[in-house]
């Protein structure tokens, strides 16, 4: 069966599409009565970080449609897509929770019916060449291809994503103008913590016990920055940063303090302009990302 529906007791809860066409074939018959659509994206794996993007969609629309899809044009590293965590019955006993409306579980097929290569080449310029873009050749591409199919498909009023992916937000905020899809509103939401600070993300369930303790030094770094910044030169505080992390045996990637809508690198702070840092390390084989807003902007600006 490609349409689904799920019941809890009598009532219908959750409607399960696995082709494109007849979703939005409902989605169509929806918005015609006037029934507003946010979608949140995943890769499925989830955690309440998810849910929280689900929890606003709910809020502020009609429908909310969470898709599941491992996007393989995403992963530089093929390593990484095969490790990459598949726990669909509790993916969707959380939506099921969270009292999803639509859960979109295409196959790679029905995303992408001619192949991956699209031959479409979208322009990104400088977000896709830094932080992200440098350690990870052609994954933005990868992230454009599935993101602009998917709102292809399911064209919502509202996109739901999170800041735990800061630079993926922009990237995606230049593929709504590239593309024209001005009718969509992008919808930032704020990154969900562990207790103990660590960013929520579905790779975390990969750490060994010894890694996981000190996962959330990437955190405290990031807060070091913030609790230190000062007008003036940057790279002293920047470069303790990435020794605080070495200190703790992290392979550093990256960490870097921008400017949040173009990731331009900020070496010397006026003491005023809005300020980003990013960071990405690897703990073992497991990569982690995390960024902390450094002044008082928030991350839809
Ligand atoms: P993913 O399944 O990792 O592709 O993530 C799907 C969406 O959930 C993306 O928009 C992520 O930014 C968002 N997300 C992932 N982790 C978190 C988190 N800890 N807090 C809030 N949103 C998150």
């Amino acid at each position: 069966m490609m349409r689904g529906a799920i019941f809890g007791g009598n009532q219908l809860v959750m409607i399960q599409f696995k082709k494109a066409s007849e979703l939005r074939k409902y989605l169509d018959e929806q918005q015609k009565k006037g029934n507003s659509i946010g979608f949140v994206p995943t890769m499925g794996a989830l955690h309440e970080g998810h849910i929280s993007l689900l929890s606003k969609a709910k809020a502020q629309n009609e429908l909310a449609v969470v898709s599941i899809f491992v996007n393989p044009t995403q992963f530089n590293d093929p390593e990484d897509f095969k490790k990459y965590p598949i726990t669909t019955e509790t993916d969707i006993q959380q939506l099921l929770d969270g009292n999803c409306d639509i859960l979109f579980l295409p196959s790679v097929d029905e995303i992408y019916p001619n192949g991956p290569e699209t031959g479409r080449y979208y322009d990104l310029g400088l977000l896709e060449r830094r932080l992200e873009g440098e350690f990870r050749p052609g994954h933005f591409q990868g992230v454009c291809m599935v993101v602009h199919r998917l709102l292809d498909i399911v064209r919502p009023e509202r996109l739901y994503l999170g800041q735990k992916d800061f630079q993926q937000c922009m990237v995606i905020r230049r593929l709504i103008n590239l593309i024209g899809m001005s009718h969509t509103d992008l919808v930032i939401a704020p990154t969900l913590r562990e207790p103990d600070g660590l960013a929520m993300s579905s790779r975390n369930r990969r750490l060994l016990p010894a890694e996981r303790a000190i996962a959330p030094t990437i955190y405290q770094v990031l807060s070091f920055l913030k609790n230190n910044l000062k007008a003036g030169p940057l790279d002293t505080l920047r470069q303790q940063s990435v020794s605080m992390l070495v200190d703790k045996k992290f392979r550093v990637d990256y960490i870097d303090i921008v400017r949040p809508a173009s990731l331009e690198p900020v070496h010397v702070w006026d003491g005023k302009e809005p300020l980003v840092a990013l960071a990405a390390a690897f703990l073992g084989r497991v990569r982690l990302i995390d960024n902390l807003l450094l002044t008082a902007t928030s991350a839809s600006e």
